[in-house]
């Protein structure tokens, strides 16, 4: 078959298959993009879009700072601001063995030199946040830390895609994965596209495209439930966690509160759907009003529940296929992948364009979860020269 004039698929029309898109195209990459229902449907559609590096896991701490500092410059990457405020996260302790915890994160993080953490007493706390119930007695914040918008975000970085070049193809779920020659040819009922190289940003479905390529990745699902409230006069500004409990507590622009933190629904990957669950979102609901007692008689008019995949250490998987040269693997990113979009699209581009990152993703291989050792190879692209060797070690 011949080449169908694409270097690059990316499969998946969510976030990281768009940014990912975005910096192959700029870098001169011909990038398909194909989605199965339409861009943003499942979890970069339901995000609570929490722009967050206070309590990120080590592993991945050093990207995620990365992508912080894009963040704080988003609107040269895809010429919008997406609506992201740096209003700063908090994460408040209700009793004193809560901040006993935060602290000797934060005093940990200190002795590793980072600084993006830090601890704050009841004053300051009162003083960020006035309506916090008076039992809070301190917190960790990250300042540098807030939230974006999810659907302008999405609307932003498809734009920003497609005047790079990027096609998307909506309504276009891929069936198969078949090695052709050199090259990779990717199907989807009766139409086929053949690349030199693949991205698997297929979200909550990864494992099933993974496997299409002989990467048997062991992964679960998360369906991370959501509530949103009627409008309210504007009273907070940061985002808002409790140490020990599933909250995230935040106000939007438009004054509505929109609160999450990981409270699960019923996955359904069979069907493509999740159900939310009124009862454990109720757990939710009280946690704000622990919280915030003033909001206990506010609506909620808006519940919902999205699909994403969870790796078993929570930590996502960023790079080369360990079987599949030429294929590249973004997901599994646990309930806290918004906030990496930027700099994981930039890390894909390195690998596909240049054959090797220097952005720290070693953590995030995907052989530390298939439990073998590896060694392998990436392909040059665009006649780039020598073969680059990537190694990894048993997780
Ligand atoms: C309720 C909720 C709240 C969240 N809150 C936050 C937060 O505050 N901060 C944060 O950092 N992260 C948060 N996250 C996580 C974050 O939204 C996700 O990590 C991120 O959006 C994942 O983007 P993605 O592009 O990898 O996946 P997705 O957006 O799910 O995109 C994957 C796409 O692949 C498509 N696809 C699947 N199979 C195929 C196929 N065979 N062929 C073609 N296309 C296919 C799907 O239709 C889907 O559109 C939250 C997630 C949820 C659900």
């Amino acid at each position: 078959m011949m080449r169908t004039g694409f270097d690059v698929i990316a499969i998946g029309g969510g976030l990281h298959g768009l940014s990912a898109a975005l910096r192959l195209a700029r870098a001169g990459q011909r990038v398909l993009v194909l989605e199965r229902s339409w861009v943003g449907r499942h979890a970069s559609g339901a995000s609570a879009a929490g722009v967050r590096t206070l309590n990120r896991d080590r592993g991945e701490l050093d990207l995620s700072l990365e992508s912080m500092a894009m963040w704080h410059d988003i609107e040269a990457l895809v010429g919008d601001t997406c609506g992201f405020h740096a209003n700063g996260q908090i994460c408040v302790a209700e009793s004193p063995a809560s901040l006993a915890k935060l602290t000797a994160k934060v005093d940990a993080l200190r002795g590793a030199g980072y600084t993006h953490e830090e601890m704050i007493g009841p004053d300051e706390l009162k003083r960020l946040l006035p309506a916090l119930s008076g039992h809070c007695v301190g917190a960790s914040i990250a300042r540098s830390d807030g939230a974006a918008d999810p659907h302008r975000t999405l609307r932003a970085f498809r734009r920003a895609a497609e005047a790079a070049g990027v096609t998307i193809q909506e309504q276009c779920g891929v069936t198969a994965i078949e090695r052709q020659g050199g090259d990779w040819c990717v199907v989807a009922g009766e139409r086929r596209w053949t690349a030199a190289a693949v991205i698997n940003a297929a979200g909550a479905w990864s494992a099933r495209i993974a496997a299409m390529v002989g990467d048997e990745i062991p992964l679960d699902t998360k369906s991370s439930m959501m509530m949103v409230t009627e409008r309210l006069a504007p009273f907070i500004k940061p985002v808002v966690s409790i140490m020990g409990r599933s909250l995230s507590f935040k106000q939007s622009d438009q004054g509505t509160l929109v609160i999450g933190g990981g409270l699960q629904g019923t996955p359904n990957l069979d069907r493509g759907a999740s159900t939310a669950r009124m009862r454990v979102l109720s757990k939710g609901a009280h946690a704000a009003v622990d919280l915030f007692p003033d909001v206990r008689d506010i609506r909620i008019v808006r519940v919902w529940a999205g699909l994403e995949a969870k790796t078993e250490d929570m930590l996502p998987i960023v790079g080369p296929s360990p079987n599949a040269p030429g294929v590249f693997h973004a997901f599994g990113f646990s309930g806290h992948g918004f906030q990496l979009v930027p700099v994981v699209g930039a890390a894909l581009a390195d690998l596909i364009v240049d054959g090797h990152t220097a952005r720290p993703i070693q953590n995030l291989q995907a052989a530390r979860l298939m439990g073998a050792s590896m060694e392998m190879t990436l392909p040059p692209l665009s006649g780039q020269p020598p073969l680059i060797s990537v190694k990894e070690s048993t997780a």
